[in-house]
């Protein structure tokens, strides 16, 4: 801008001076033949005078002509030397004593006296250029000397010239301060504006979005003003909506892995702790204590370390290969390890890695690590193996029998006593009522554990109860146990299914004779529980009890015992079961609405008790 201006008034200045300059040029053309002619004719009317030596009317005609105009400066004569013998505006004192002291008149360099021509020059003056004209003075071809005349500079040209300069420099200065207006006033009504929209739209850029400019400006810089405002306050509620919306997917996400039941564990690729979930904390203990922002490997159980420690370092670090990314294969590396702790808790995990990859999956961020508590998964299947072997056992042995007996039966059938036939023929019968037994257990629990419907009815308890009684009083006696029915009188009929109950009280009190030894006790009993102390009418349930006095449950078996294929004596195989009675008790309950809960000591005995809903006839 500054250079533009400065090119302009260059130009219009030098576009001035070249004016003033052409007609200063003009008017010393003007000037010097102005002078030139004068001079000439000056010199044409005094030569004669000054031939015949009449000076005084030299002097009186040069003064007439000096003062008739007013544009002679001066008028000098000098002889042939160059004296000065008379000049005026001088006096004639003047002229007198410039003679006596012999004044020479100064001649130009080029002034040639044999040439009949007048020699012009100017020099300056503070009045302006003054035209010096120098005329031979030569009669008849005699050189008489020399008139030099001094023409003043035109007033009219000086005048315009000096107009003209003033004219160019106020030209000059307009320019500049219509430049410097124009300069401050586009500042004030557009770079400023057009500087805070710069500035906003950076400070958009950077995401803030709370960004507003407030000028008051009109036309179309206050449009875009209206509309860039406009535009930041959509982006700010579209970002303030994004933020809902990612903190709700955020809270979901947290909800969900803090309630999965495995452990979820997320590291960043320095192996440091970002987010443990409850159940991570549970498993590895570390409720108290502060472990975010921590190396995982420095918490864990030594042992888990121990495992995880060369995977996880291969996995945070392992970048994909050239070919698998040319071939977009995406798949984050993946680990799977399953480790059990050392005593006291002997839990097996399951663990697995994932790799976290960045959006374009090529670098690792973090490290995904779940872990799986399958310690009943583990026990189950121990359980299970148990069982088999347990099963295969059981089955053999009858089976066994069962085959012996009939082939003696068959081939020495003859040589065998009545009695001895009879007592083969009950120890086969005897050892499929075994194998019988097995099998019923095994069929009756998967048919519980399908989910088939069974039909309840309104029942009176007593019934199953004195026919379990009635199936172990045998057994009883054998043993020498007391078998004691202990029902409440008019007990409510409940609401039931008379199989399922008869079998659950059948593998109670057959478990209660297993496990009392000689002389025990077994009571079994039934009563109803009020549901308000003030009415004793009304009853909410009808609660049994099955109590022996026999060898006890241990507390850490106490849960376990309802498992499939649990047995205490799994580990001492002594007495025969299968290990299905109690999960089919459980299921049978499970299936009435209610649970099943037992007491126990050992050495002193076990109570299962259970509560059963009251057919309610309205
Ligand atoms: P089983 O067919 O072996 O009896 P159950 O499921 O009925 O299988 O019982 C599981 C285990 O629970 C038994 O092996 C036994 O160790 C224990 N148990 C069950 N009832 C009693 C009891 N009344 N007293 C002591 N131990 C018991």
């Amino acid at each position: 801008m500054a250079i533009a201006t400065l090119v302009v008034s260059l130009v219009m200045s030098s576009l001035t001076f070249w004016a003033v300059n052409s007609i200063q040029q003009d008017a010393q053309i003007n000037d010097t033949r102005f002078g030139r002619d004068l001079g000439l004719l000056l010199a044409s009317n005094v030569t004669p005078l000054i031939a015949e030596d009449k000076l005084t009317e030299v002097a009186q005609f040069s003064g007439r002509f000096f003062h008739s105009t007013s544009s002679v400066r001066y008028i000098i004569y000098a002889n042939e030397e160059g004296h000065i013998f008379f000049g005026i505006p001088f006096s004639q004192d003047e002229v007198k004593n410039s003679l006596t002291i012999q004044r020479k008149l100064e001649l130009p360099e080029d002034y040639n006296p044999e040439v009949n021509n007048p020699v012009v020059r100017q020099h300056l003056t503070p009045d302006g250029k003054v035209t010096d004209v120098f005329v031979p003075l030569s009669l008849k071809n005699q050189y008489l000397g020399v008139l030099a005349i001094g023409i003043n500079p035109n007033p009219t040209v000086v005048a315009s010239s000096n107009l003209t300069r003033d004219v160019t420099i106020a030209v000059f200065i307009s320019i500049w301060a219509m430049v410097i207006l124009g300069g401050v006033f586009n500042a004030l009504t557009i770079t400023q504006p057009i500087k805070e929209l710069l500035l906003g739209v950076k400070n958009i850029a950077t995401g803030n979005f709370k960004q507003r400019i407030d000028l008051p400006l009109g036309g179309e810089l206050g449009e875009l003003i209206l509309s860039f405002n406009d535009m930041a306050e959509r982006l700010e509620k579209f970002e303030e909506q994004n933020i809902e919306e990612l903190t709700a997917e955020k809270a979901k996400l947290e909800t969900l892995v803090s309630t999965i039941a495995d452990g979820a564990i997320l590291l960043d690729s320095q192996l440091k702790l970002i987010l443990v979930n409850p159940t991570a904390r549970r498993m590895f203990k570390w409720e108290e204590t502060h472990i975010i922002g921590e190396n995982f490997l420095e918490y864990l159980p030594p042992e888990v370390t121990e495992q995880l420690q060369q995977p996880l370092t291969h996995i945070s670090q392992e970048e994909q290969t050239k070919e698998e990314k040319e071939h977009h294969n995406i798949l984050p590396s993946r680990g799977e390890f399953i480790i059990s702790l050392n005593p006291p808790n002997q839990n097996t995990f399951r663990v697995l890695l994932t790799q976290v990859l960045d959006q374009n999956r090529e670098n690792i961020k973090g490290i995904v690590i779940t872990v799986q508590d399958i310690t009943k998964e583990v026990e189950l299947n121990e359980a299970k193996s148990q069982f088999i072997s347990n099963v295969s056992h059981e089955l053999r042995t009858p089976l066994f029998n069962i085959k012996s007996f009939i082939e003696t039966l068959f081939e020495y059938g003859d040589d065998l006593t009545e009695a001895e036939k009879l007592e083969f023929l009950q120890t086969a019968n005897h050892e499929t009522d075994r194998l019988t037994r097995l099998v019923n257990d095994v069929l009756d629990l998967s048919r519980l554990e399908s989910s088939r419907n069974y039909e309840f009815t309104p029942l009176d308890l007593a019934q199953p109860i004195e026919q379990t009684l009635r199936t172990y009083q045998l057994n009883a006696k054998d043993k020498n146990i007391e078998l004691i029915q202990d029902i409440q009188p008019s007990l409510p009929p409940i609401w039931g299914h008379y199989d399922l109950l008869l079998q659950v009280f059948t593998n109670l009190v057959g478990n209660a004779l297993k496990f009392t030894l000689e002389k025990g006790t077994v009571t079994i009993k039934a009563y109803a529980v009020k549901a308000n102390p003030e009415n004793p009418q009304e009853y909410s349930h009808v609660r049994v009890e099955i109590t022996d006095t026999g060898i006890g449950i241990a507390p850490e078996d106490q849960e376990a015992i309802f498992d499939r294929f649990f047995r205490v004596e799994n580990r001492v195989h002594t007495l025969e079961g299968t290990g299905l009675g109690l999960s089919i008790v459980k299921n049978i309950i499970d299936k009435h609405n209610t649970r099943i809960h037992l007491v126990s000591e050992e050495g002193v005995g076990t109570t299962f008790w259970f509560d059963l809903q009251i057919y309610n006839v309205a």
